[in-house]
């Protein structure tokens, strides 16, 4: 029908504005207080994908009764720049009753849906409006080799019903290789029992490819990760881990711990679908919802 037009050209065309303006991802990370949440916060920002960063992050304090600390941080690579923002979460768990604990968490995520939506409906919008939707939610399941307890499930439902939740295995390195499998098992086995699809959702894959790919990375959530904020030299390099009387367990090393799947599926495989699903699904959803409510 037609010669060849050349609308690859078009992806040359993203990858310039790309370039130009940048991009926003957040981070939040969620759990029980003492799980390693926020030595993940700096494990992350100070692993392989910000070392080259070149600017100094800045911190924002969010002054309000409950506290949470966003550290952001612009990385830029190759002439892409990307500003990633960890939020920070007071752990939870300490009270005797911990009902509703999970109250201020969903607040804030919804209050970035709130405010975009705010932005979103101006007569004269930003042609780009600030980011700071929560785009994965990290959930600390404790290191029990037991099950999951019901206040973990009960938390998780409810995130997951508002973002993407990525569960990890906190403190891996207090469980055996054994144990740690085991306990993968029985979480993922106890997700289902309560109906809680945490990300990848099936439901969002979008083909073939997607399932296959995503079906192995269901396989290996929750990652059991390591976290850790030193550097010690190994073999003459220096490598981010934590020393112990047998050793030093290196985080970034895949025989050691699954930190570098986390990092690899949050900012790496799986980014712009955690940003797609964060859009086009629960902001979605909540504008839906704010606009009937406005709007009977
Ligand atoms: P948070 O309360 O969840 O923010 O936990 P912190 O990051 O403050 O860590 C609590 C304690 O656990 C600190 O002493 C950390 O050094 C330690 N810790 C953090 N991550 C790990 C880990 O992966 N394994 C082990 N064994 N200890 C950890
Ligand atoms: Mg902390």
């Amino acid at each position: 029908l037609f010669g060849y037009v050349g609308i690859e050209a078009v992806l040359d065309q993203m990858r310039i504005k790309t370039m130009k303006t940048g991009f926003e991802f957040n981070i939040m990370v969620v759990g029980q207080s003492g799980l390693g949440k926020s030595t993940m916060v700096n494990t992350l920002f100070k692993s392989k994908v910000s070392r080259k960063s070149s600017c100094p992050g800045y911190e924002e304090r969010i002054p309000k009764t409950v506290q949470l600390l966003s550290v952001t941080h612009v990385i830029e690579e190759k002439g892409v720049k990307m500003k990633l923002t960890v939020t920070d979460t007071p752990g939870f768990g300490d009270q005797i009753n911990n009902q509703n604990c999970w109250e201020p968490i969903l607040e804030y995520i919804n209050d970035q849906y709130e405010r975009y939506l705010r932005e979103e409906i101006l007569i004269n919008r930003k042609r780009k409006i600030p980011d700071t939707r929560v785009h994965a939610c990290v959930y600390f399941v404790p290191p029990t080799g037991h099950w999951l307890r019901p206040l973990d499930l009960e938390f998780m439902r409810r995130l997951n019903k508002i973002t993407n939740v990525v569960p990890v295995i906190a403190k891996a390195d207090t469980l055996t290789l054994e144990e740690r499998a085991e306990f993968k098992q029985r979480i993922q086995k106890d997700l289902k029992a309560h109906g809680i699809h945490v990300y990848p959702q099936e439901d969002f894959d979008n083909d073939a490819d997607d399932r296959l790919l995503n079906d192995k990375i269901r396989e290996k959530i929750p990652f059991a990760v390591v976290g850790a904020d030193k550097e010690h030299q190994v073999n003459g390099k220096k490598v981010l881990g934590r020393k112990t009387k047998w050793g030093i367990i290196e985080v970034e090393n895949p025989a050691h711990c699954e930190f570098p799947l986390l990092r690899d599926l949050l900012i790496r495989s799986h980014l712009q679908d955690l940003k797609d699903i964060t859009h086009n699904v629960h902001y979605e959803q909540y504008r839906v919802y704010r606009l009937h409510e406005s709007n009977p």
